[in-house]
Formats: structure tokens, sequence, C-alpha cells
């Protein structure tokens, strides 16, 4: 009917650039397929709402990840189900409060959390709230595979995931089939419906027109051997006998601007692009013919709906692990984390062995999911519809006055 418009409340926590990526792509998706009917907020709960360690999240995360063993021990250490409910029971006691006050903000009808630690405490607060039947609470997971255990909790109202191997997890845990659905990784809709033509790209990012290019990245902060891969692709892809280059290079540093300048000092006898953050992956990944990246899930599936060759070089352990048989046992990528040999698989693929490339990049249009995040808003949608006109939703706080809508 007449309704208002529905709130729909994305949590997420930008650690790494994956879950800001799914988010906004959920955005999106809800604005190009229903226009006003849905007002989408993407929040950094744990950074404006709550105190330390949420808050901190990204910079703890950032800092962990670059002290790999730390890291080991934080995820692997807070898998055991009680360690990781003790864990949150203390957050929650300490946060709900702020939690409680988010949610007050933008009263949503809908809260969809891409992030492994934003679904105990706000489900916690819906039931204190004695709204959880009127709330509807999604989990899109954004890891492909190996996901961490506090993803999954039994009172979403639907969990979806990426890939089959998680949704098999999402049972192991105790979520029935009719809690789950698989429907890929929500991935930008700029990115899945761009129609583009190589010749174009490289003219307009003004790349060599001829040469097969390949493109080399580390997810959003520009991790893993980035430089010494450039410096083994430069090689490689020199024909010393011919006295020319057999292939070009595109690096993306992503916000990484030390490996920018360090790049940018080089003096490179192939054509090579070197690039900070880039807001048009779509492009730079149209433009290419293979990529070399560390285990991300939002660049695995980007390059996958591009039938871009994958060669993982790089990944951080945990969640990013099980990303790799992902890509190599569906044949749509290998794995390899010595420059030199990445360098030479890649002179390779773009002399002798196209036909090669060519098999691999089928395989990755095979595995790829670019309607993913528009089937994730449209069941989203369905389950909205069935439960009838929204209630009007009031949030209060502690129970003593309330913000009418
Ligand atoms: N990305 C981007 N511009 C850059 C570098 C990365 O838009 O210069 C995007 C990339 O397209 C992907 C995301 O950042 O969507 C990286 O996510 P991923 O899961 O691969 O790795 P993370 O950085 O989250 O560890």
């Amino acid at each position: 009917g007449a309704d208002r418009p529905k709130n729909v409340l994305v949590l997420m926590s930008d650690t790494g650039g994956g879950h800001r990526a799914s988010a906004e792509a959920i955005r999106d998706a809800f604005s190009l397929e229903f226009g006003d009917e849905y007002r989408v907020f993407v929040k950094d709960l744990g950074k404006e709402h709550a105190g330390w360690p949420l808050n901190n999240m990204e910079r703890t995360y950032k800092f962990l990840v670059k002290h790999v063993q730390l890291w080991k021990v934080a995820f692997h250490g807070t898998s055991p189900r009680w360690v990781h409910c003790l864990y949150l029971a203390a957050l929650a006691s300490f946060y709900a409060k702020e939690v409680e006050a988010g949610l007050m903000k933008y009263k949503p009808d809908i809260i969809i959390s891409v992030h492994p630690l934003m679904q105990h405490i706000p489900l916690w607060v819906l039931k204190w709230q004695k709204l959880q039947k009127r709330v509807v609470f999604v989990t899109v997971i954004t890891d492909l595979n190996t996901c961490h255990p506090t993803w999954f909790h039994d009172r979403v109202t639907r969990c979806y995931c990426p890939s089959e191997e998680v949704s098999k997890r999402a049972m192991v845990k105790g979520l029935e089939p009719s809690q789950i659905r698989v429907f890929g990784l929500p991935i930008r809709p700029s990115f899945c419906r761009a129609v583009l033509n190589k010749g174009d790209l490289r003219e307009e990012l003004e790349m060599d027109l001829q040469l097969p290019a390949v493109l080399l990245m580390g997810g959003g902060e520009g991790m893993g051997p980035v430089k010494e891969t450039a410096i083994a692709l430069e090689e490689a892809l020199f024909d010393a006998s011919l006295g020319k280059p057999i292939g070009q290079i595109v690096i993306i540093c992503g916000r990484n601007h030390f490996l920018h300048s360090t790049l940018q000092s080089i003096e490179w006898q192939v054509p090579v692009k070197i690039k900070g953050f880039v807001t048009q992956m779509e492009k730079w990944m149209g433009a290419c013919d293979c990529i070399i990246t560390k285990a991300g899930p939002g660049t695995i599936a980007e390059a996958l709906i591009r039938g871009l060759p994958i060669i993982l070089n790089d990944f951080i352990p945990g969640q990013e692990v099980g990303n790799i048989p992902y890509v190599v046992d569906n044949g749509a990528g290998v794995f390899s984390d010595n420059p030199k040999e990445t360098a030479g698989l890649v002179a390779q693929w773009f002399g002798p062995d196209r036909e090669e490339l060519k098999e691999l990049s089928q395989n990755a249009l095979k595995l790829a999911q670019p309607n993913a995040v528009f089937d994730i808003v449209r069941d989203i949608h369905e389950l909205v519809q069935q439960q009838g006109p929204m209630a009007r939703i009031t949030y209060s706080l502690n129970s003593s006055f309330s913000y009418p809508i």
C-alpha cells in the first residue's frame, strides 16, 4: 500500500575494503531495484557508536594482518564457541547502550549485517527491545569459503552465503535450510552491469592497444608481494632477443602510498601503469587479460565476473585461506607465492599458452555470479512483503520514552 519508505540499516566495519564494498553494493542495488521504497543507511556501527575495542576494529585489524602470527591467534583463538560467546557477552554488556542508540537513530525495519561481529549485539538489543519478530535481520557473508564462526547466528531471518561451501558451514552451525540462500558475493551494480569493450577501455585508460595486459594488485590496502612481482614481471615480459615487450602491466596499489611511490620511482622497460586507489575497478579489470592478487573475496568475485584468469599470490590467514581452493579447484586460476614463478606463468600465458589462458577465462565466467546482489535485495524485498504492511516500529530507550516515526 502507500507505505512510508522502509529503513534499511547495513551494519559494517571498515576492516579491509571488502565489507564496505559489499555494503555499498547492497545500498546501490536497493536503489536501482526499488527506488524510493527503501532508505538505506550504511553504518560503521562500531566506529560511531561504541568504545574500544569496537571503534578500534579497523586499526586493530590492520595491525593484526601486518603481524600475521598475531592474526592467526586472534582468528583461531576466538573460534571456539564459548570463547567468542564470553567475549561478545562482555562486549555486549559494555556497548549495548551505544548499539541501541545507533538502532534508534536509524529506526531500521530491516537490518543487514555484512560483518562477522555484527550479529550478536544487534540481535540481543532487538530481543531486549522485543522487536525481533518485527525487524527483518539478515546476514550477508562476505567470505567465499573458510569464514569465521561468528558469522552464523541462528536467530537471523536469512543468512546469504556466497558459495555452497559456506552454506554447508552454516548448516553445521545449526542454521535451518529455510534460513540459508546461496546467491554469491554482492558486487557493486556498476561493476556487474557495466557493458565494456576492451579496446575502448584501453584507449580511455591510455594503455597499449595491442599488448596483452596483466593486472597486479593486493586488495584495498595493496598487500602481498606486489613490488617483487612487478619487478619479476618486467623481466619476464621483455623479450631480450627481439628487444621489445611481449606484455604490459597495470599495478593498482590501493591505499598503500609507500608502494605507490616506490613503484613510481622505478624505470620500466615494458609499458606499466601505476595507480593508487582506483574507483573504477571494472574498467581496469575489463582492460586486462589476467590478474595477480591476494585472495581477497571482493577482488576474486570481481575478476570472475570480468572473466580474468587469477594468480593468487597471498592470503590473510584464516578467512582467506579457503578462497584459494575455491579458485584453483574450479579451474579459474592458480596459486603461486613465488614472484618469479608467477611472472614466468604470465609470460607463458601471453606466449605459447594462450589457449590455457582462454580456458581459465571460460571457467572464471562460469563461476561468476554477477546477479548476486540483485538476488539478495529481491529476496529481502520478498521477506518484507511476507510480513505484510510494515508495522510502525518504535524503538524505545530505557523503556522511558519512544520515538514516533
Ligand atoms: N578496490 C578498489 N580500488 C582499489 C583497490 C581495491 O575499488 O584501488 C576494491 C576492489 O575492487 C575490491 C575491494 O576493494 O572490491 C577489495 O576487497 P577484497 O575483498 O579483495 O580485499 P580486502 O581489501 O577487503 O582485504
